[in-house]
């Protein structure tokens, strides 16, 4: 990880390290156990994030934390990161080439810490895993699959996808929220 970190740091080929170090900004590579059993994958960091180095340290993060509690799940028990590592600017989407830049980190954080679930927040997080680990012929939209456990195999056996709204779509919308702490509830049986 510590390798990884310092590979993201330098990289001066990443298509946002000029806007990374024009601000000031961190690269958000991880936070968590090592062991964990459940890894969560974001989109990308905040502003916030960018600022302290730290995946969902806002106002997504704290809905996540309330989540976490919600399953008795304190978060230094979990890994939680993002597909990609810096933030883009005016927290636009990620570009499809951002998350093919990046995405080869996070495929050797998985392979570090080879959990047994994957939880994926938000579409684009589970368009990649997905496709890595499930390859579907057809994706479902998010708003069917959320909740749902996908068995599918890694190199290092078998593992569950569990696909789940991002916290952030859920902040203000009451309907989305309490989706997501349904969803959660899930997840209790893997930790
Ligand atoms: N949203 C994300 O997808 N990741 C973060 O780290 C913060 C907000």
């Amino acid at each position: 990880m510590r390798q990884i970190r310092d590979e993201l740091l330098a990289l001066k080929e990443s298509p946002l390290y000029t806007y990374r170090t024009e601000n000031n900004y961190f690269p958000v590579i991880g936070e968590g156990s090592h062991d964990a059993s459940i890894v969560f994958v974001g989109e990308a960091p905040g502003k916030n994030e960018a600022q302290t180095g730290k995946p969902f340290c806002g106002a997504a993060g704290k809905l996540l934390d309330q989540l976490l509690t919600s399953i008795d799940v304190p978060r230094s028990q979990v890994y939680i990161t993002n597909i990609v590592k810096d933030r883009p600017p005016e927290n636009r989407d990620p570009t499809p080439a951002e998350i093919e830049f990046y995405g080869p980190y996070l495929d050797r954080q998985i392979q570090i810490i080879q959990p047994k679930v994957i939880a994926t927040l938000g579409r684009f997080s589970y368009g990649y895993i997905m496709q890595k680990f499930d390859s579907p012929t057809f994706l479902e939209p998010i708003s069917k699959a959320h909740g749902k456990i996908f068995n599918t195999s890694s190199s290092y056996g078998l593992i569950k996808i569990i696909p789940l709204y991002h916290p952030a779509a859920a902040i203000y919308n009451q309907h989305l929220k309490e989706t997501l702490f349904v969803d959660f509830a899930v997840l209790k049986q893997f930790v």
